[in-house]
């Protein structure tokens, strides 16, 4: 049976992050668009793992026979805040209201905060659903602390307000290239990409035997 992987995501963006780690498996990659899927999905779990299920189970039953269906549900969690924004990360103060606006306001909630209160980690999870009904779940973090202002032009959402000690900067400081290889969405689709290894690759033909 042809295999093929649907990434359950309409942006471009995260589509250029999943080819680049997962093409590696060898089997074709699409997202819904090249698959021919639409689907509006209620996103009401309880943590980021839930969500994700919920996303890859949903498209999972659109599918044809033999795709793996994967989706990913990710957030900033700031310890001060008690988590939040969580998995409410894109829904903080309003879907369209403006990163800047965001950002400023969180920025603002831990003024004179000392640094050590300050940890925040983004996390992300991936579900795979597989044809046969079952489903795994692999999870990434990337810890960092917030910044006491807005810094950079890279990456998108809350990336200009997350500081990582390691690189001295935020994480709308590095190149893309340095994201991948240490933010939560790399590390929990390479997670995903070790899972996955092995069930696609036909085994070596046997060595004939010399007479
Ligand atoms: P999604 O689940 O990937 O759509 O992400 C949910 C929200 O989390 C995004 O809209 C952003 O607000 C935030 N987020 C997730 N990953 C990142 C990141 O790498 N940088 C900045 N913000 C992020």
């Amino acid at each position: 049976m042809e295999h093929r992987i649907i990434f359950a995501t309409g942006n471009a963006g995260k589509m250029k992050e999943v080819r680049m780690i997962l093409g590696e498996l060898g089997i074709p990659v699409l997202s819904m668009k090249e698959a021919g899927i639409a689907a509006d999905i209620v996103e009401n779990g309880k943590s980021f793992e839930e969500n994700a299920v919920i996303k890859a189970e949903t498209i999972r039953d659109l599918t044809a026979d033999g795709d793996l269906v994967l989706a990913d549900d990710s957030g900033l969690e700031i310890d001060y805040l008690d988590g939040a924004p969580g998995i409410y990360s894109a829904r903080f103060m309003g879907e369209d209201t403006c990163y800047t606006i965001k950002n400023t306001a969180l920025v603002e909630k831990l003024a004179g905060v000392p640094e050590e209160k300050r940890t925040a980690r983004f996390v992300c999870a991936i579900a795979c659903a597989f044809p046969d009904g079952r489903t795994i779940t692999t999870r990434g973090v990337m810890e960092g602390i917030i910044a006491h202002e807005i810094r950079g032009e890279n990456g998108f959402g809350y990336d200009p307000i997350f500081y990582l000690p390691e690189f001295g900067c935020t994480s709308a400081e590095i190149t893309p290239e340095q994201k991948n290889e240490v933010s939560h969405r790399g590390k929990a689709l390479r997670a995903m990409r070790k899972e996955l290894e092995g069930l696609f690759t036909k085994p070596e033909k046997e060595p004939e035997a010399k007479g």
